[in-house]
Formats: structure tokens, sequence, C-alpha cells
């Protein structure tokens, strides 16, 4: 195939391009709209979210990806607010379960293993969502993955697989290590930037999340809370995840991806009803749907290749905090101060590298 190379007075151009419109990139974008920034936000799927992925099932949605906020988190509470969506409290009440590989199942008294937390209504795929319908028409491309950032005299030049960009800054609101593999940076980043970026665990990019859906929530009958802990495996940990008034009734549970390498979904699908009929009974086996969503098989989550000494450690790293030559910022979760992991992060670093720019651009000499 013959390459055209333009030069950069052949590109359009815009003040921010933010790489991903997960909740990261979709605040930054929304910051930036409202002071009177041009902005392009590239998506690689065809969707928005990233880790928000909320799947329809019947009337209401379910989450595949995120799944609560907490009482403490001022920005979510806020941004969920402005955008005029519905929360309900995370249903804790009952016993929750333990199982060992020695005393199997057994029910413990009460539920220590649920912390009040709330939900989106219409699921936590609905915050990017209603992000991205504030943006203007033509703001957003989807399925739009980009490839190569390189730095110019002119600004930042952008390679995507369709569209290419001069922009004065760009946003990188993809998890730091993914970033650091999928896309060719122009100088490459500094070393120890890189190095850092790389080791960088992307939040629950190693985890399997399987749902179940029933008729009927038959274990809040039996005065069950749905959760459990489980030391048999091959999922840990499990909490009810009925919609609004238990509709739909269905549970969720973890895995580690490590626990289903080389098995096929249909598999893993198969040993999550084993487990759930040792935990809650017979029952359990008669779930009308079940969804495993497998994050470390998402191309636009987890990279291929997974760093050896991978840490939360560098999460919030002041590396993550300065602009790469003055015009590249990463914002993910990973990349907050404080928060990061969550949703609450991904607003805030969003937020952040928003201001940053807006701050610089202010204070450039004219
Ligand atoms: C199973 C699971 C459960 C979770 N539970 C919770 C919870 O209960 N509460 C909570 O607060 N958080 C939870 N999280 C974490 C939460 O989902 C994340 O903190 C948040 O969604 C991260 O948003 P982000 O924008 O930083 O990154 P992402 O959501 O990863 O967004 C990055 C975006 O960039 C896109 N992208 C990637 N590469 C490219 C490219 N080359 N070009 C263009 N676009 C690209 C991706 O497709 C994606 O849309 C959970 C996550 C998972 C996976």
């Amino acid at each position: 195939m013959n390459h055209v190379t333009l030069n950069d007075d052949d590109l359009a151009r815009c003040d921010v391009v933010i790489v991903g419109a997960g909740v990261a990139g979709l605040s930054a974008a929304n910051i930036l709209t409202s002071a009177g920034a041009t902005v392009m936000v590239l998506e690689a799927r065809d969707r928005v979210g990233g880790r928000a992925l909320s799947t329809p099932a019947g009337e209401q949605r379910l989450d595949l990806g995120a799944t609560w906020f907490w009482p403490n988190e001022p920005t979510v509470q806020t941004s969920r607010t402005e955008l005029g969506l519905e929360a309900f409290p995370q249903r804790t009440a009952g016993d929750a379960l333990l199982e060992t590989p020695n005393e199997g199942a057994q029910r413990l008294d009460g539920n220590p293993i649920d912390s009040p937390a709330y939900r989106l209504s219409d699921g936590m795929q609905s915050l990017p969502e209603r992000l991205a319908d504030r943006l203007s028409c033509g703001t957003l491309r989807l399925e739009d993955p980009v490839r190569a950032l390189t730095l110019t005299p002119n600004g930042v030049r952008v390679e995507a697989l369709h569209t290419r960009l001069l922009a004065q800054h760009v946003i990188v609101a993809v998890p730091p290590a993914l970033a650091a593999e999928q896309i060719r940076f122009e100088p490459d980043l500094p070393p120890q930037l890189r190095r850092i970026a790389e080791s960088t665990t992307v939040w629950m990019g190693s985890t399997v999340k399987a749902v179940a859906v029933y008729a009927t929530p038959f274990w809040q009958s039996e005065g069950l809370s749905g959760s459990a802990i489980s030391y048999s495996g091959p999922f840990r940990e499990f909490h009810d995840h009925s919609g609004p008034d238990s509709a739909p009734p269905a549970i969720f549970a973890f895995a580690s991806a490590d626990a289903f390498a080389g098995v096929s979904l249909d598999d893993a699908k198969h040993s999550f009803l084993a487990q759930l009929e040792r935990l809650f009974g017979a029952d359990a086996r008669g779930a009308t749907r079940v969804y495993v969503q497998d994050w470390s098989r998402e191309r636009y989550t987890t990279p291929t290749v997974i760093a050896q000494q991978s840490s939360t450690a560098t999460y919030g790293s002041s590396q993550f905090n300065e602009a790469i030559g003055g015009h590249i910022h990463f914002a993910s979760t990973e990349t907050a101060t404080a928060y990061a992991g969550h949703v609450e992060g991904a607003i805030r670093a969003g937020h952040s590298a928003a201001r940053r720019i807006l701050d610089q651009t202010r204070s450039a000499p004219r």
C-alpha cells in the first residue's frame, strides 16, 4: 500500500484531541468544550464507556464492568446529578456466605462483605453516554483507534485509523500500559515514563466478571444477601446484582482471568453456574441468562504483554501529571492522584488534564 505523507499544513486542526471515550476522556471533553476549545475525541471501539459497559437485560441494563460508586466519592456524585442520572442503593440485606475447600459453603451471621454503595439505575455506562450526548455533532469518532502521536514544532500530529489531525494538545485517556504498547510516540516516551507506564497495572484489566439473571430473587426470600467470598474458586467474590426494585433479579461474581486462561467463555459460564449452585442451591442452576466478560481479552483495555512487576504503586505518579513536551497529557483512572482505579478517579483525571491545558493556554504568551 502506498503511504501518503501529509505536511502539517495539509492537516485539519483542533485545539485538543482526546484519545479514548471512556469516563476520563469524555469528562475532559466536556470541560474543554464548555471552555470554548475545539475538541475531537477518537475512540477505538464501536461504543463509548471503556470499562463502563452496561448490557441490555429486559427493561434494565446490567453492568459487565464498573458497578458501584461509594458515598465518599464527591465527583461522581456531582457528575451523575448534573447529568440527571438516577441512582439506587446496592442491596446488602441478608446473610452472606463463605466457601472453603474443606468445609464447603457456610452461612455467616449478617453480611460483613458488602459496604454501602450506590449504582446507576440505567447502568454505569449511562454516565459516559450522557457525557457523549453533550458533545456537539462530529466531535466524537468511533472505531478510530489512534496509532501514532508525533510532536512537531506546530503541535501534535495525530494518526488514527481513519483520521489525521494536528492538535495543540493531546489527552491520552487510555490506561498508560495500553498506550505504551499500542501507540507509537515520536519522539518516544521519556525512558522513565515508559518504564512507569508499562509497569502500571490496568485496574480490573485481568478480571472476569460473570452475571446470572433469574426469574425470581430466590436467595432474597431465603434471607441471603447474594454476597459470598470463596476460597475454593474459580470465582472469588459474589454480590447481588439485581436492578432497582430487584428487577431483573441477578447475582454477579469476579474471578481472576488466570483461572480461565485457555478456557472458552462457554466453559467459564458452566463453572460459574456450578459454583452458584454449590453456594445458593439448586435454584441457582435455573438462570435465564448468563453473561461472562473477560476483560483480559479486551484489546482496548488490557495490553497483550503484562509487565512482570506490574503494580498499582505507580497510580497517580507525578510522571503522569507532567505534559510530555508540553503537549501530550496522560489521563486515565490510573493517573488520578486520588481514587485511582475508580470511576471517581477517571472523572478527576479527565478534569485535571483538561484544566492543566486550559491553564497552560491562558498563561501562554500571545
Ligand atoms: C470488571 C470491572 C469492575 C469495575 N468495578 C468498578 C466499580 O464498581 N466502581 C468503580 O468506581 N470502578 C470500577 N471499575 C473501574 C472503572 O471501570 C474504571 O475506573 C473507569 O471506567 C476507567 O475509565 P477510563 O476512562 O480511565 O478508562 P477506560 O474506561 O479504559 O477508557 C479508555 C478508552 O480508550 C479507548 N481506547 C483504548 N485504546 C485506544 C486507542 N488506541 N485509540 C482510541 N481509543 C482507545 C478504549 O476503548 C476506552 O473506551 C471496574 C472495572 C472493571 C473492568
